[in-house]
């Protein structure tokens, strides 16, 4: 079994700025607490290591529901972003604020920022109850809309003269290709901003590419990374090849393997390249027996030439 490792996979410089900008800070401060505010990047593996660091990880429903637990140290905002309400009371608070979001999605809140200045009514492609368009749409909530699916489109009553449409940085573009589809159909003055960020894209068009010519794809990273399961969809929807999600090598199946002949490997951009490394070394040592087994079989009689796989 040949395992191969698409490119580019994992870590994007968001979430390596991210997780230098809390390393930095947890070194910098080490009598003070530090906190995240939800987590920095949505991984376990990266979470737990800033926990042992002493960081804490303050999850709640929203981003100001998590600001409500932190009453003295360091708040590190995540490579997801916040809105500006939340800047504005930790700084109230009197902490000290680091802010780790990334450069991608603060372009994407200074463009909702400055039309929803200029009287445009914004409709936004994002997952509900992701952090990223709750930040997002605390820039201009009078003017915004999230939408998520093409039926959500049909209820949108826009009134204004000025519409405009943008996404959330790690959809797909071929989620979205639909909802602005119809949206265009509906609202043909919309003007188009797509905010896909180019890692989340290089990663898409990398897996969909080489898992044509794979049995099947493993992507390495975690169940709440919207750019991780988007790799997975990209690989079943439009290279039609099975596609699994793993957050460790622990999740590995050999019944995934049975039959293939070629395993497509990438990890989403807030996987941690030594799992990935793990997984990979996993699959290869899977496909190692097997290779060892046939070479080491006598040869088929006559007899056995119909049967089932050898063991
Ligand atoms: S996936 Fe894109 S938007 Fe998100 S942190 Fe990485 S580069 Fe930034």
């Amino acid at each position: 079994m040949e395992v191969v490792k698409i490119t580019p996979r994992g870590y994007c410089h968001g979430v390596v700025e991210a997780i230098r900008a809390l390393r930095v800070t947890s070194e910098q401060h080490p009598d003070e607490p530090v906190a995240m505010l939800g987590y920095l990047v949505h991984n376990e593996h990266v979470t737990r290591e800033f926990a042992d660091r002493g960081v804490r990880l303050v999850d709640a429903g929203s981003r100001l529901e998590a600001l409500d637990q932190v009453d003295s140290g360091t708040v590190v905002l995540t490579a997801h972003g916040v809105s500006p309400e939340v800047k504005e009371r930790a700084l109230a608070k009197g902490l000290n604020v680091v802010d780790a979001t990334c450069t991608d999605v603060i372009r994407t809140h200074e463009l909702v920022r400055r039309l929803g200045q200029e009287g445009y009514e914004i409709v936004y492609i994002g997952r509900r109850g992701h952090p990223e368009p709750e930040g997002v749409m605390g820039e201009a909530p009078q003017a915004l809309h999230l939408v998520e699916t093409v039926a959500d489109v049909e209820q949108l009553e826009l009134s204004s003269e000025k519409l405009a449409v943008t996404t959330q940085t790690t959809l797909s573009v071929w989620d979205t290709k639909a909802v602005i589809d119809r949206l265009r159909e509906r609202f043909p003055r919309i003007e188009v901003h797509n905010e896909i960020c180019n890692a989340t894209l290089e990663r898409q068009e990398a897996a969909v590419e080489t898992a044509a010519s794979c049995d099947v794809v493993v992507v390495v990273g975690s169940s709440r990374s919207s750019n991780t399961k988007r790799l997975v969809q990209v690989v079943k929807e439009l290279a039609h090849r099975p596609a699994y999600l793993v957050d460790t090598a622990a999740d590995l199946r050999d019944e995934w393997f049975e039959s293939a002949q070629r395993v497509g490997v990438t990890s989403g951009a807030s996987t941690p390249s030594q799992i990935t490394r793990e997984v990979i070394r996993t699959l290869e040592q899977l496909g190692e027996p097997r290779v060892a087994s046939l070479r080491g079989a006598p040869a088929p009689s006559a007899q056995d030439s119909g049967s089932k796989q050898p063991d």
